[in-house]
C-alpha cells in the first residue's frame, strides 16, 4: 500500500488513517483520556490475533466478547456489567459495526441513572442525557462498511419489540477513530462485499435525500477511492440523511437477523425503481461521477445491477431466507425508520411494504415508480 494512504484528519473527529497505524492504539487511548480501556468486540474476533495484540498493547485493558450481529439490548447491558465490574474509564470499540455500536452504547450508557430507550433519536430526547456521564471512545473498524466509528449514534435492537431503535448524542462520536486497513485484509469475501455496498448506499441514498449539504453531496461523490476511507465518508454523508434502502433493511434485520450491508444490497434496485423519476438529475450526476457508458438513470440502474451480480449479492431477499409472512408490518416499522423522511419522495407504509415484498420475490417490475 502507498504511503500516500496515510494521513491524520480532523473531519468529523480525530482519524488516523493508514496501513499499521493499529501500532498507535495505546498512544489513541492516552490521547482520549482512557487509562483502564474496556475493549468491546464482536463474538468471531476474540480470539483472533489482532484482539490478542491489542489487548497486550493495553495496560490494564479488560476484553468484552460478547457482541453479536445486529447487536441487542442485552449485549449492550452485559457490556455495561463488565465495565462497571472493572472500574474503566472508556471503551475501545473494535470490531465490525455491531461491535462498534455496541461499544459506543456501553460508553454512553456508562454514567447515565435512565433506561437506555429514553434516548432514542426522536426529538431531543438526546438532551436527557447527562454528558458528563459519558465516556470517551476509541474506535477501531474490521470491515469496511458502516461507518458507525464516525457516527454519533448506535443502532440497538429493542428484543421486546424486535424494533431497531437508534440511540443517538452528539457526545455519542469517537474521539479517535484508527483507519487501518490491514485490518480488514483477513475478512471473508462475501461480508467484504456486503459492508462495500453499505458504504455504497450510504453515499447514495445520502446523496438523494432531499435538503442543501453541499459538504455532504461532495463526501458522497467523492468517496470511492479507497473502501476503509470511503466507508468512514459514507457515514460522514449520511447526516444528511438516508432513504428507503435504510428504512427497509432495519426492520427486515430486526426480524429475519440477516446482515445489514447484504439486505441494503438487495433491496438497492428495488428502491431506486420506486425512486426513478425523483433521483433522475441526482443519477444523471452519479453517471457522470463513475464516467459510465450510457448516462443517466439507466445507465446506473444497469451499472447497480452488474456489481451487484459480480459481487455475488443475491437477487432476492427470499434467497437470505426472508418471506412476506409479517411483511404488513414490516412495510408500517419502515415507514416509522428515521431513513424514511429521508427518502427522495414521500414513501408511506402501505408502498414500503409493496417494495418489500417485490424485494422477496425478486420482481422488479412489480416496483411502481412514484410520480
Ligand atoms: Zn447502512
Amino acid at each position: 500500500m502507498s504511503s500516500t494512504l496515510r494521513g491524520n484528519w480532523n473531519y468529523p473527529t480525530t482519524i488516523w488513517a493508514g496501513p499499521g497505524r493499529i501500532a498507535e492504539l495505546s498512544e489513541a487511548c492516552f490521547r482520549a483520556g482512557i487509562k483502564r480501556p474496556l475493549i468491546v468486540t464482536d463474538e468471531g474476533l476474540v480470539k483472533s490475533p489482532m484482539i490478542e495484540r491489542a489487548v497486550a498493547a493495553l495496560k490494564d485493558a479488560v476484553l468484552f466478547g460478547g457482541v453479536r450481529g445486529n447487536p441487542a439490548s442485552s449485549h449492550v447491558e452485559a457490556g455495561l456489567r463488565a465495565y462497571r465490574a472493572g472500574g474503566h474509564d472508556g471503551v475501545v470499540a473494535f470490531g465490525g459495526g455491531s461491535a462498534l455500536d455496541a461499544g459506543k452504547a456501553v460508553a454512553f450508557m456508562s454514567g447515565q441513572a435512565r433506561p437506555l430507550w429514553d434516548f432514542e433519536d426522536v426529538g431531543d430526547w438526546w438532551t436527557r442525557a447527562d454528558p458528563t456521564g459519558i465516556a470517551p471512545v476509541v474506535a477501531v473498524p474490521t470491515t469496511a462498511g458502516t461507518g458507525s466509528e464516525v457516527g454519533r449514534a448506535s443502532v440497538i435492537l429493542n428484543e421486546e419489540t424486535h424494533q431497531k431503535k437508534i440511540i443517538f448524542h452528539p457526545q455519542m462520536m469517537p474521539r479517535i477513530v484508527i483507519l487501518d486497513a490491514e485490518l480488514t485484509v483477513g475478512l471473508p469475501r462475501a461480508v467484504t462485499a456486503a459492508t462495500g455496498i453499505d458504504a455504497f448506499v450510504h453515499c447514495f441514498e445520502a446523496f438523494c435525500a432531499p435538503g442543501f449539504h453541499p459538504l455532504a453531496d461532495g463526501v458522497a461523490l467523492e468517496a470511492r477511492a479507497q473502501m476503509l476511507a470511503a466507508a468512514s465518508m459514507g457515514a460522514t454523508a449520511f447526516q444528511k440523511g438516508l432513504g428507503g434502502v435504510h428504512a427497509i433493511a432495519h426492520p427486515v434485520g430486526s426480524w429475519f437477523n440477516t446482515h445489514h450491508g447484504l439486505t441494503n444490497a438487495i433491496i438497492l434496485p428495488y428502491v431506486m425503481t420506486f425512486n426513478r423519476h425523483a433521483i433522475a438529475e441526482k443519477a444523471e450526476i452519479i453517471s457522470r461521477v463513475l464516467n459510465l457508458p450510457e448516462r443517466g438513470f439507466d445507465g446506473f440502474f444497469a451499472w447497480v445491477l452488474q456489481m451487484r451480480r459480480e459481487l455475488g449479492v443475491p437477487h432476492s431477499l427470499a434467497e437470505i431466507g426472508v418471506g412476506t409472512g409479517n411483511a404488513a408490518v414490516i412495510g408500517s416499522e419502515a415507514s416509522l425508520d428515521p431513513s424514511a423522511s429521508g427518502n427522495p419522495v414521500p414513501v408511506n407504509a402501505t408502498q414500503l411494504e409493496h417494495i418489500f415484498r417485490a424485494a422477496v420475490d425478486g420482481r422488479i417490475e412489480a416496483v411502481v415508480s412514484a410520480k
